[in-house]
């Protein structure tokens, strides 16, 4: 019989054991291996057997044993050393606590978490990064309240059929086994959210409170009794029902979650967020949420939008149009007007925000509600998670931003990180020893890296490649005998990986770009490498194809096929169900890190990042943060065919390379033993990436750089809207209102250049004179600025330069004169023109308003070459 309903029974602990439930319920476990080893002592062959899971421990753990603990004098005190050490942790002001000016709170918001394997609310990258945010927040005491879903049966775990084909397993979680507590009202009672829906339906969702470090994570959950079945479900997996499923899982995210997150502030009186951060457009609904709040206290649409763009920053995270999140508008439509309307919220205005530049008008049937383009409209902040990432959002997105050059687009880009306690393994960070709690916390000092010996670092790369061979074999011996094999036919397995030969991972999910088989493109030729006699290459793969995706599928049979072949089953192995426990064996063991995206689908990346910290080599397409920061000795650039047309012949080209290089370069650097027992010349390159990447790739840096980049100039700018009872986003929204109107009135006439002479030299200065006509708008409303620099064959200027021009007299007649001076800077073909924009101190970029004019004709273009 199967029981309809499953639900665990929490141990009671004896009192000299309370401290042991702190300790289970902070996450901060996943990260604190002392906290780890103190949990394996209550009893290790039961912390074996759950798979280091201490809510599953204290449910599996004898009340014998923890009597025998409870009078265990020796134990107790470590237990008291550790629970004072998480209180430390918790109080002590650290780098946050530091800056003037910054947020009181920030509120996150995600779809997803990869927080511990012991916690499978992730499918992949976003999540693992929402992650590592939540747990670098904690490390520099950011005050982060993160929003997100409790899905009841996480993201799938994968296992192989017979002929290799990915089997999903939705394991059911029950809330009382996870490391969570339910938020509750000061009388007991659950604490509740609320959304009305269409037809007089309502989604109720309950609160689930993960403790990240200092960081409350919020769950939504909305497995309650008080919904209908349909609403029950709707937070059922990650990522996956239709269309409407995933609309009500985003109105739960984003409307569920600020109504999560105040009730939260009111019951346990957490500071209220001053900034929002919301990733991808998953979340939304979370800025209609905050206009709904501000319109009820009196503030008309447009003064909200006001006030809520200020204190919202949005970050994409997809360079990958299939991976913007779209609805037909007629859903948004029904969910937000007729009978379920709110009441100082007109739907069209909400349609208007999610439609894209140029679609058809909202109600014509085809119309396409674009969360990103929302995301976009409703923040005042956006970026992109690498540089090359920024730009080609910039590109992306352009048109919201109509009459303005690329470089305007106000895009920028924070390049995402990786946290280090999270995955690199414990001897690197013995190794590293006292000094590496500083290095994490300032990023700096890393020069000292190279002070380590070549002895110590190759002792602990042995031992890392040789824990992840040892799980490889028990984990492909799993496998096969999932797959129907018996025991007799795997003696092989024994024999699979070698550990000490070139160990090469590559693991990631299984969408097309990411080209799982490229390495299959010459079966031959990647059998060469495997085999070579003298300097074997083996490789261990992993990851997941999302479930409706066949072709990745596909893509995840052929590997296995090849990897299945007699003749190579020992050195090229697939292991299925990745996972963060995987991701931590591999990212640790692996001597080199390959990855080969189609550039530039790859917004950032982070596992290599995750490699590198450990002292693995990066061997990679250049793309996302690999773009950004490979030096040429910090591993390799696998020369990308961007450009070449015929997919097929770019995977040609692009597969050559990466054998070429494994052979030439990564195997022989590898192999080179001339010294002795170690590879100095591949330990030259370790240090040489420990010691340059080292402090970027932290996720530290990149909490840095959000706090100092975008989140303390979002809560000025919230702040300063909401001063006088929101008197200055009134006034904001007025003058953009007004700027709107009058600027069809707006237009460069006149430009003259004088000053330089017949041949223009470097080092002279250009004076320009332009006349602007102003319309009803004064001086003050507009900057009149001269763009200046490279010209392009088409005399488009190349990342110009602006100087800003003085308004000299102002006529009767709305017409403006203006003057500067225009360095010559660089050398060549050059060239100059004049822009108008609208100016306020309360902009954050001149494209704010999408408002741009320029000269009708090139005018005053010269194409001159400076000598
Ligand atoms: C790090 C990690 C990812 C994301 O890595 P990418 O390089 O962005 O693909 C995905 N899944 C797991 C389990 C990870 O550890």
């Amino acid at each position: 019989m199967r029981a309809i309903r499953r639900f665990t029974v929490r141990t009671v602990l004896p009192v000299e054991l309370a401290p042991l439930g702190e300790l289970v319920q902070n996450l901060r476990w996943s990260w604190h291996p002392e906290t780890m080893d103190l949990f394996a002592e209550v009893d290790p062959d039961t912390w074996q057997r759950v798979g280091h899971d201490p809510v599953a421990l204290l449910g599996a753990v004898e009340a014998d044993r923890l009597a025998e603990l409870a009078r265990d004098r020796r134990f107790l005190r470590r237990l008291a050393d550790a629970a004072d050490d998480l209180r430390e942790y918790m109080t002590a002001p650290r780098w946050y606590q530091t800056l003037p000016e910054a947020p009181a709170a920030i509120g996150y918001f995600s779809p997803e978490y990869g927080i511990a394997a012991a916690l499978p609310q992730y499918s992949g990258g976003l999540g693992i990064l929402a992650g590592d945010h939540l747990k670098a927040a904690s490390d520099l005491a950011v005050p982060i309240l993160a929003v997100g879903l409790l899905y009841r049966h996480g993201y799938f775990s994968q296992s192989l059929s017979a002929e290799g084909w990915q089997q999903e397993h939705y394991p059911s979680l029950d809330p009382g086994g996870l490391p969570l507590s339910h938020l509750k009202e000061e009388d007991g009672t659950p604490a509740r959210v609320a959304i009305p829906l269409p037809g007089g339906r309502t989604l109720h969702a309950q609160i689930w409170v993960a403790q990240v470090g200092r960081v409350p994570l919020l769950l939504l959950d909305s497995d309650v009794a008080e919904n209908d079945n349909a609403a029950r479900d709707v937070t059922d997996r990650l990522y996956g029902g239709g269309t409407d499923h995933r609309l009500m899982q985003e109105l739960l995210l984003g409307i569920g979650g600020v109504r999560a997150l105040r009730a939260y502030c009111r019951i346990t009186g957490h500071p209220e967020p001053e900034v929002f951060h919301t990733n991808e457009g998953h979340a939304g609904f979370l800025g209609l949420e905050r206009i709904r709040e501000l319109t009820e206290h009196r503030l008309s649409f447009d003064e909200a939008i006001e006030a809520v763009r200020a204190g919202t920053v949005f970050t994409t995270h997809t360079p990958v149009p299939a991976g913007i999140d779209r609805f037909p508008a007629e859903m948004i439509e029904r969910q937000f007007g007729g009978e379920n309307a709110w009441p100082t919220v007109p739907v069209e205005r909400i349609l208007a925000l999610g439609a894209e530049p140029g679609s058809p008008e909202a109600g014509s049937g085809a119309a396409v509600f674009n969360m990103a383009v929302m995301g976009m409209r409703l923040a005042q902040r956006v970026n992109g998670v690498s540089e090359l990432h920024g730009e080609v959002s910039r590109g992306m997105f352009q048109g919201l931003w109509p009459g303005f050059d690329l470089d305007d687009v106000p895009i920028g880009s924070i390049t995402n990180g990786v946290h280090a306690p999270t995955w690199v393994a414990r001897e690197v960070m013995e190794l590293a020893g006292q000094e590496l709690p500083t290095l994490i916390e300032r990023a700096q000092g890393w020069e000292s890296v190279q002070k380590l010996s070549d002895e110590d670092i190759w002792s602990i790369r042995g031992k890392l490649r040789g824990r992840l061979v040892d799980a490889a074999r028990d984990r492909l011996r799993a496998s096969w005998r999932a797959r129907g094999a018996s025991t007799a036919e795997l003696g092989w397995i024994d024999e699979a990986l070698d550990p000490d030969a070139l160990t090469i991972g590559f693991a990631r999910r299984v969408p097309s770009y990411k080209r799982l088989t490229l390495m299959l493109k010459d079966p031959a030729r990647l059998k060469e490498l495997l085999l070579d006699p003298d300097k074997p290459v083996q490789i261990v793969i992993a990851g997941k194809a999302h479930p409706a995706d066949e072709g990745g599928k596909r893509l995840i049979q052929q590997i296995v096929k090849f990897a299945d072949g007699e003749d190579v089953r020992h050195r090229i192995v697939f292991l299925p169900d990745y996972d963060m426990n995987l991701g931590q064996l591999l990212v640790q063991g692996c001597d080199v890190w390959m990855n080969n995206p189609l550039r530039p689908l790859e917004a950032c990346g982070t596992s290599g990042m995750k490699a590198a910290l450990n002292g693995g080599l990066n061997l990679s397409i250049r793309d996302g943060w690999w773009d950004e920061w490979y030096d040429g000795n910090n591993g390799w650039a696998v020369p990308t065919a961007d450009g070449v047309e015929d997919p097929d012949r770019r995977d040609d080209i692009e597969a050559a390379a990466l054998y070429d290089l494994i052979e030439r370069e990564v195997a022989d650097r590898f192999y080179d033993r001339a010294d002795g027992t170690h590879p100095r010349r591949w330990l030259d390159m370790v240090k040489h990436t420990l010691s340059s990447l080292g402090p970027k790739v932290l996720a530290g840096r990149m909490l840095r750089d959000y706090v100092v980049d975008l989140y303390t100039p979002a809560a000025g700018s919230a702040r300063e809207l909401s001063k006088d009872d929101h008197g200055r986003a009134r006034e904001f929204a007025a003058w953009k209102l007004r700027l709107t109107r009058a600027w069809p009135g707006v237009r460069v006439e006149h430009i003259e250049a004088s000053g330089i002479g017949d041949t223009p030299e470097l080092g002279a200065a250009m004076e320009i004179r332009a006349t602007v006509a102003l319309g009803e708008l004064s001086p003050e409303d507009v900057s009149v600025q001269a763009a200046y620099g490279k010209v392009g064959v088409h005399d488009e200027l190349i990342g110009p330069s602006y100087v800003l021009l003085s308004a000299d007299t102002t006529g009767d007649d709305g017409k403006a004169a203006y003057t500067g001076v225009v360095p010559l800077d660089r050398t060549g073909a050059f060239g100059y023109t004049v822009r108008a924009v609208p100016d306020h101190p309360l902009m954050s970029s001149p494209a704010e308003l999408g408002l741009i004019a320029v000269p009708e004709e090139p005018a005053g273009m010269t194409n001159g070459t400076l000598r």
